[in-house]
C-alpha cells in the first residue's frame, strides 16, 4: 500500500495573531509554528494502515523553508520520506493553485491513498483535499472519523448532521481526516533522530513545468472591531437585577 499524506505548517492556535502594519498578511515572526492539527490525524491513519498492510507513507508539503519542521514531525512519527515544493513564486497560490501543484507532485508516482486534514486551521478553506481529488481523478471522502483499509477498497465513516455515513471507495482514493479518527502518536526519540536522515526530494514550480496561477487574490486582511467593554453591576442584588433587566431590554434588546 502506497500512501501520500499532505501536511501544512500553521501557527499554533494558542498564538496571539497580529496583522502586518500594511494589513497585507499575518505577522508570523516569533509565532510558534506547528504541524496542522488535522494533518496529525492524517499522518497517524497513514502510518496505522502501513503497519497493517505494509508499504510506505510519503509526506507532501508546499510552503516556506520553515515548513520543513512540520515535515520532520511527520517523518519522526513514522513516515518514510518526503517530497516538498520550496519556491517563493508559490507563496501567493490560492487553494486551487496549491491543489494543482500537489497533483503534479503526486502524479510523478502511483499512490493507492492520499490522506489530508479536513482543513488547515489558519486559512481554513477546506478546499485543497476535494480540489486535489478532482485534479487526480480520485473519489474522495471528506471529514472521515473511521477508516478500514481493505485490499481493493477502503470503507470510511463520516459524521453528517447527526448521522454517520458509511462509504466504500475503490483505490486510488483521497480521504480528508478529522478529530475522532484516531489518537495521533507522539514522535519517539529514535523517530526524531531518524527523521533528519530520511530522504527528502525538494522541487520547484519549474520542475513541475508549472507557472504560479491563482484565480483568487487576497486583497487584504482586517480584524473584527474591538468588543465593547463589559459592564459590572454593583449595589444591592434586587437593584442589580432591575438594572440587568433594563439593560437586557434597552441596550442588548434581548427581551
Ligand atoms: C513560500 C510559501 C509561503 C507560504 N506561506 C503561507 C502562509 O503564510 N500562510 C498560509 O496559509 N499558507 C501559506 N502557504 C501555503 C499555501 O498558500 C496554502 O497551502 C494554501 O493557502 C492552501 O491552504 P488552505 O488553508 O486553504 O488549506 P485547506 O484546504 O484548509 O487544507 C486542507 C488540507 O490540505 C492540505 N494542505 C493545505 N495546504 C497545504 C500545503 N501547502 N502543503 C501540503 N498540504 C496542504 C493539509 O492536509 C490540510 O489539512 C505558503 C506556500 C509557499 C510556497
Amino acid at each position: 500500500m502506497k500512501i501520500a499524506v499532505l501536511v501544512k505548517q500553521v501557527a499554533d492556535t494558542a498564538a496571539r495573531i497580529e496583522l502586518l502594519p500594511d494589513d497585507s498578511g499575518v505577522k508570523l515572526d516569533g509565532v510558534q509554528m506547528v504541524l496542522n492539527p488535522y494533518d496529525e490525524f492524517a499522518v497517524e491513519e497513514a502510518i496505522k494502515i502501513k503497519e497493517q498492510k505494509g508499504g510506505e507513507v510519503v509526506v507532501f508539503n508546499i510552503g516556506p523553508v520553515s515548513a520543513d519542521e512540520a515535515v520532520k514531525t511527520a517523518l519522526a512519527m513514522g513516515c518514510e520520506r518526503a517530497v516538498v515544493l520550496r519556491d517563493d513564486a508559490a507563496a501567493g497560490l490560492d487553494a486551487c493553485g496549491i491543489a494543482e501543484a500537489l497533483s503534479q507532485m503526486i502524479k510523478r508516482e502511483e499512490f493507492d491513498l492520499v490522506l489530508c486534514g479536513k482543513q488547515a486551521v489558519d486559512s481554513d478553506t477546506h478546499q485543497v483535499g476535494p480540489a486535489l481529488a478532482e485534479k487526480l481523478g480520485f473519489p474522495a471522502a471528506t471529514f472521515i472519523t473511521s477508516c478500514a483499509a481493505g485490499d481493493d477498497s477502503v470503507v470510511v465513516g463520516r459524521d453528517a448532521e447527526g448521522i454517520t455515513e458509511t462509504l466504500e471507495l475503490k483505490y486510488p482514493a483521497l480521504l480528508s481526516c478529522q478529530k475522532g479518527l484516531n489518537e495521533p502518536r507522539y514522535p519517539s526519540l529514535p523517530g526524531i533522530m531518524q527523521a533528519a536522515r530520511k530522504p527528502k526530494d525538494t522541487l520547484t514550480l519549474a520542475d513541475l513545468g508549472m507557472e504560479p496561477r491563482s484565480k483568487v487574490v487576497v486583497k487584504g486582511y482586517s480584524t473584527p472591531p474591538p468588543r465593547a467593554e463589559g459592564k459590572v453591576l454593583t449595589g444591592e442584588i434586587p437593584d442589580q437585577v432591575k438594572e440587568l433587566v433594563q439593560l437586557l431590554r434597552n441596550e442588548a434588546r434581548a427581551v
